[in-house]
């Protein structure tokens, strides 16, 4: 399968002679805090940015870009702390910048300057390899833009820096004059790079072209220098192009978590690190920790406030979710079967929808998934309750924590959290012309020293808002762990036609506690009891499964 002939494209996984630079899997180049972060409507602070960086190592990637020290304080400051505060076990910081300006000197240039004050041992410089763009971006001449590269590495590498070199717009400009983009990788490896990351920036390219172009490179510089592989998905072919770029020798691949990034975004780590590893036996992570690609994903996704798709490949929601119909039985019998891989390899797991179709076989399943112990009466409790709510407009397939209470409801459970004696809402014009709203929540909760009554007013941008603030605040000292539950979207469906008396609304939230995430629902005439349902049981079923300890931890 493999060949000790250089010339030869290695096939994988890459074990014996013939590869290049690390031939005990592929490396992991993690860019979120860097090119991730160039997604609209994101921003991230300096202590997200720390937590992200917690959770990467956590995850045991190869290498963190922090940011660009110099192009903004932010990523000055992430550094400094990062030095100081960060405790990283497997994975090496990387300060990203660029090569020198044109016709400047590399021993003033301010860029360098700043990567070298960021103080890791890794940089990532950025390098032009499309002819066209040192022409006509730059206003040089070729032989300016090779020694651009050349002086940038060897003055990083002086100050004792490894330095990982990205080939910018590498495929476009090897298609057009591959004997520049080649001279530009040369200036790289020559002056003591020790990676060569070749970049798809545009995320125009098809795999085909990936593999060839790779292969190519390969067999002229394979021997000297670990190729990288960093690709955008313009194309929807990131994860494809990264793939193709291992088989055909690349031993290095970058890519973000989530597959965060400007336009179409960046190769998806939590996509092609399953892929290599559990599809190509190629090892990207430590031993033991692609387990935690799920939890690691969501926290991520949650930090940075931008929900996860539920439809993510291997950690999204209903990545091993099945909506049971005719074959429920089958699915359970032989899992395997409907599922590609094992959901656990990668920290997710197989979740049955349930919806009022649900035979007594599917709320069987449904309560073995969740550990429920029915017996028959209880079962078709459920199928009675579902019969009746979904014709009441309620959606339980969309549900997941609302399903789960009903069914632990229909075993004899009820919440014992807390109590509601009232709640009121009081929406105000005031002559400015602006809205305030206010709640006020009376509830029970139990102590030490039997029920205590707990009220609390609170303000909100809303009425679920103001509700959700003063339902915490009654709950806070009892609950400290509610902190960690955050609702993160919520949803408000009108339907019609579904009684004489008026429309029926439908109210989906979203809530998560940083490592899962869940829905519930509430649906009536009005609104706001709508509202509250869903938010009650939101709260309820975030205290049910407590509050994990931090991934970290
Ligand atoms: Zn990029």
């Amino acid at each position: 399968m493999t060949s000790n002939d250089d010339t030869t494209v290695p096939a994988v996984p890459p074990s014996s002679g013939g590869t290049p630079a690390t031939t005990a899997g592929v490396e992991v180049f993690d860019t979120t805090l860097r090119d991730g972060l160039q997604v609209e409507g994101v921003s991230a602070t300096v202590d997200d940015k720390l937590r992200i960086a917690e959770q990467l190592d956590v995850l045991g990637v190869h290498y963190i870009e922090g940011g660009w020290p110099g192009a903004n304080p932010k990523d000055v400051e992430f550094f400094a702390r990062a030095a100081t505060e960060l405790r990283l076990e497997s994975a090496t910081m990387v300060a990203f910048g660029s090569t020198r300006r044109p016709r400047g000197k590399v021993d003033d240039d301010v860029t360098l300057r700043n990567l070298l004050d960021a103080g890791t041992s890794a940089v990532c410089i950025v390098a032009k390899s499309w002819d066209h763009h040192v022409l006509d971006a730059l206003q040089t001449t070729l032989d300016e833009g090779e020694a651009m590269i050349a002086d940038s590495v060897a003055f990083l590498r002086d100050a004792g820096r490894r330095v990982l070199v990205d080939m910018e717009h590498f495929f476009d400009g090897y298609k057009r004059n591959r004997e520049f983009s080649l001279r530009a990788l040369e200036a790289a490896v020559v002056h003591g790079a020790s990676h060569v990351v070749l970049c798809d920036t545009n995320g125009g390219s098809l795999p085909h072209e990936v593999e060839e172009i790779v292969a190519a490179v390969h067999r002229h510089v394979g021997g000297d220098v670990t190729i990288g592989i960093h690709c955008h998905d313009d194309t929807g072919c990131a994860v494809a192009n990264s793939m193709a770029a291992v088989r055909a020798g690349a031993r290095h691949v970058q890519g973000t978590l989530n597959g965060l990034g400007e336009r179409t975004g960046n190769c998806n780590l939590t996509t092609v690190i399953p892929n290599l590893q559990l599809k190509l036996g190629v090892p990207c992570l430590p031993e033991g920790r692609i387990e935690r690609l799920t939890a690691v994903s969501h926290h991520v996704a949650e930090i940075l406030n931008r929900p996860l798709d539920p439809q993510a490949p291997y950690v999204g929601a209903s990545a091993f979710a099945h909506k049971a119909g005719l074959h429920v039985s089958a699915i359970a019998r032989a899992k395997d079967a409907y599922e590609h891989v094992d959901p656990n390899l990668v920290g997710n797991g197989t979740r049955f929808v349930v919806s009022e179709m649900a035979g007594r076989a599917t709320i069987q399943m449904k309560a073995d998934e969740l550990g429920l112990a029915m017996d028959g009466p209880a079962v078709n409790q459920v199928i009675d309750d579902l019969k009746r709510l979904e014709h009441e407009g309620y959606h339980f397939e969309a549900a997941d924590a609302s399903l789960e209470l009903l069914m632990r409801r229909a075993t004899g459970w009820e919440q014992r959290y807390f109590r509601l004696e009232s709640m009121r809402v009081i929406t105000d014009e005031l002559p400015s012309g602006e809205f305030t709203t206010e709640a006020t929540v009376k509830v029970w909760v139990p102590g030490p020293a039997g029920e205590q009554r707990r009220v609390h007013t609170a303000e909100g941008n809303g009425p679920v808002n103001a509700i959700d603030t003063a339902l915490r605040a009654t709950l806070a000292a009892a609950y400290p762990a509610l902190d960690r539950v955050h609702l993160t979207d919520y949803k408000v469906r009108i339907l019609d036609g579904a009684t004489a008396t008026g429309a029926v609304t439908r109210v989906l939230i979203d809530a998560t506690n940083g490592e899962r995430s869940w829905t519930t629902i509430g649906v009536s005439t009005n609104i706001i009891e709508a509202s509250w349902r869903a938010l009650e049981e939101s709260l309820v079923f975030g205290l049910l499964h407590g509050v994990p300890a931090d991934v970290a931890g």
